[in-house]
């Protein structure tokens, strides 16, 4: 994630179906335990920060 690029939008969040997101003084923090690795936050972030990589690389 590159949270420089956050503006705090909290797409992210709301749309995560797993609650897999909080939110820390507005930046998002993703729980890795709770994510499947579905890519609806990264398709919905208006600013790209966050990228899927492949687990392990
Ligand atoms: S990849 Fe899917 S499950 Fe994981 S944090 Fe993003 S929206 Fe939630
Ligand atoms: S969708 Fe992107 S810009 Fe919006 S809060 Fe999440 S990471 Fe930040």
């Amino acid at each position: 994630m590159d949270l420089e690029k956050c503006r705090k939008c909290t797409l992210c969040w709301k749309f995560c179906p797993d609650a897999a997101i909080e939110l820390v003084d507005g930046l998002p923090v993703i729980d890795l335990d709770f994510c499947k690795g579905c890519g609806i936050c990264a398709n919905e972030c208006p600013t790209k920060c966050i990228t899927m990589v492949k687990e392990g690389e």
